[in-house]
């Protein structure tokens, strides 16, 4: 099917969804990759109210958006719910992730499974990651920012600045 979209539509339209609370090199690396091999690729941010991140789904969006302002088919919209509902809302046929490690690999693989499921139309395809990424997700950043240590190697300055002052504002407000 996501061969038959090509040819017919001719246009490759993919999500790569996360939560990105904050965006890393890490994201960035698959964003940058993934914007190279699809016509248009829509970076969606779960807005999961379940869940407390640490920045806002706003932040989140306009984080992402300042770090990938360089490529012009990259966009970036927020969701909420089920992604393969957001996939048919904006007519893309594939999902992108991105996988660091084998114990990336069994959820992965659970929810590509699901999503087929819920969407035949829609394909998940994956990204391993670049080498010098595998450690990084936004968990080590914010924790390694906690406790004060080097961000440069995990996200641009604007981005691990407003993880330090959130943390420090949160500190505040104990
Ligand atoms: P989620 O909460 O859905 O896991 P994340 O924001 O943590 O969302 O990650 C979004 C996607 O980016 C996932 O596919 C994840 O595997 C991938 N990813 C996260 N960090 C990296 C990294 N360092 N290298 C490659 N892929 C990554």
């Amino acid at each position: 099917m996501f061969l038959y979209n090509c040819v017919v539509n001719s246009m490759v339209r993919a999500i790569y969804p996360g939560s990105f609370d904050p965006v890393t090199y890490g994201h960035l690396d698959v964003i940058k990759r993934a914007s190279k091999i699809v016509d248009e690729l829509i970076v969606g941010v779960l807005n999961n109210k379940s869940k407390t991140p640490l920045f806002s789904v706003e932040n989140r969006v306009k984080m992402l958006n300042d770090a990938v302002s360089d490529l012009p088919n990259v966009k970036v919209m927020s969701f909420e719910g089920l992604l393969v509902d957001f996939a048919k809302k904006v007519d893309a046929q594939l999902i992108v992730r991105g996988l660091r490690a084998v114990t990336d690999f069994e959820y992965e693989l659970q929810m590509a499974q699901t999503n087929r499921v819920l969407a035949p139309d829609v394909d998940t395809v994956f990204l391993t990651t670049s080498l010098e990424y595998a450690y990084l997700s936004s968990t080590i950043l914010k924790e390694v920012a906690h406790f004060g240590g080097d961000l440069s190697k995990f996200a641009p300055a604007e981005i691990t600045d407003a993880v330090i002052e959130k943390i420090r504002l949160t500190a505040d407000n104990k």
